[in-house]
């Protein structure tokens, strides 16, 4: 009974947020720069913030996650903390030799208005940034948005100080994979592979953040996307953006630099927007769509046709980030299953919109909230009022799901108490069946734990 506070009836609240459902800005302006090769990511702003930053991501992938801080003090809390990241450059450099260093902002630098740009441009002036070694940065205010906006700013960054167009038409499309995981990326250059599509992705925080054990420490993993790919990107054939809200901007960005066309897509999680993205590699590559991945996407259509019974009308409630929570109900629908409650901490013009469309009128009374009133006990208050069958979403649903007895299947970020999302994909055909086999186990769990002894059954 950890929240026998909640209340079913629902007061609106216009400047209390309980149990909000996102994380702080500058955590997704780190994981971006860590999906770059020999990048280290730099907090501008108190130790207090990039230790949080980095436990939530080590925390979550189960990794040692590196970051430097410009650990201000009472006085460069008041003068600004100019010296303090000039003196950052010249250590990290010196003793860390990272190949970019990419700065992101707190509310504390950003509250007093340090100029970033300005700062690089007198570390370069002054010599500390050595020579083929790289200063970026992206303003990462927590007060606004949430770490999806973070990652979206330093994906943009990562085009506006990298991406060149030189004429040269290259045979490759970018793809930016959006706030996935690690083997969601892989899984995303594995698609393209088979397709025979050369792709440029960034970030890429496969080989980073789930590197292969060798016995040896790497403060820089071999993987990541390197500056010279990076650079590159300008003159691809056009750029494939997966989730709007983490990919819009770099996408735009590239455009506007390099003239290189976008075309924006959902995060490829189940069945019709693993279709669409094949579709789009198909038709912007050229190519064809090899057996090997029919083969996939039927593997995936008969686990859904085999599994119907044990899904079919369920009630769904889900938190998360606003491109994940759009593709999952898509999917959910395709399963004929009721997403009945949405809400993201994220703020979002198209999310609403978007999840209704997707929705059509399968869920007529969907409950869907978004920004700063969206937050865990408002979830839990819906579902006090009238329950679900199951919950999809990061860690902190588990108080709801032990208090009110509803299975729970992990997705998301951040996961802090089970294991899976650092090594399998969700995305592709693939990450599809992933993704149905723990809903599906998740249902037969409850009814192997819930049936009575007379209905107790070895074969389901
Ligand atoms: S919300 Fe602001 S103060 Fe808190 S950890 Fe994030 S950047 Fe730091």
């Amino acid at each position: 009974m950890l929240l026998r506070h909640t209340t079913a009836e629902v007061t609106e609240r216009t400047a209390l947020t309980i149990n909000p459902a996102k994380t702080c800005q500058p955590i997704g302006a780190m994981y971006a720069a860590l999906g770059v090769h020999g990048c280290l990511p730099h907090s501008h702003g108190s130790q207090g913030c990039c230790s949080y930053h980095r436990s939530t991501l080590t925390r979550h992938y189960k990794e040692p996650v590196m970051a430097a801080t410009s650990s201000f003090t009472e006085g460069s809390s008041v003068f600004g903390g100019q010296a303090n990241l000039l003196q950052a450059f010249e250590t990290i450099f010196t003793v860390y030799n990272p190949d970019i260093v990419a700065v992101h902002t707190t509310c504390l630098s950003e509250t007093i208005g340090d100029d970033i740009s300005q700062i690089i441009s007198k570390a370069k002036a002054d010599g500390k940034i050595p020579e083929g070694k790289h200063a970026i940065h992206a303003n990462t205010p927590s007060y606004v948005g949430s770490h999806i906006t973070g990652f979206a700013n330093m994906a943009k960054s990562l085009v506006t100080n990298f991406a060149e167009g030189t004429g040269e038409d290259k045979k490759q499309i970018n793809l930016l994979p959006g706030w996935v995981e690690p083997p969601d990326m892989r899984e995303l250059k594995c698609l393209a592979h088979r397709m025979g599509v050369d792709v440029i992705m960034f970030p890429d925080t496969s080989d980073v953040l789930d590197a292969p054990q060798t016995g040896k420490h790497e403060l820089y993993p071999k993987g990541g996307a390197t500056v010279a790919q990076i650079r590159s990107a300008g003159d691809s054939i056009g750029t494939i953006g997966l989730g709007h809200s983490a990919s819009t901007r770099a996408a735009s960005a590239l455009e506007e630099k390099c003239e290189v066309a976008n075309e924006m897509l959902e995060l490829p999680i189940g069945l019709q927007a693993t279709d669409r993205l094949i579709e789009a590699m198909r038709v912007m590559a050229g190519v064809k769509v090899p057996d090997i991945i029919t083969d996939e996407r039927g593997r995936l259509l008969d686990m859904i046709a085999d599994m119907h019974q044990y899904i079919h009308g369920k009630r769904v409630a889900l938190w998360g980030d606003p491109d994940q929570l759009v593709s999952l109900c898509d999917f959910l629908v395709c399963l004929d299953m009721k997403p009945v409650y949405i809400l993201t901490g994220t703020p979002s013009t198209r999310f609403e919109k978007r999840v209704r469309a997707v929705l059509g009128d399968s869920v007529p009374d969907v409950k869907i909230r978004k920004g700063s009133g969206a937050d865990m006990f408002l979830m839990h208050q819906w579902i006090k009022q009238e329950s679900v069958d199951l919950l999809i979403g990061n860690t902190y649903g588990k108080y709801i799901a032990r208090d009110e007895n509803i299975p729970f299947v992990r997705h998301g970020f951040p996961i802090l108490d089970r294991v899976g999302h650092a090594y399998f994909p969700t995305v592709g055909y693939r990450g599809g069946m992933y993704l149905l086999e723990k809903i599906l186990n998740a249902f037969m769990d409850r009814q192997d734990r819930e049936a009575l002894e007379e209905k107790f059954e070895l074969t389901m």
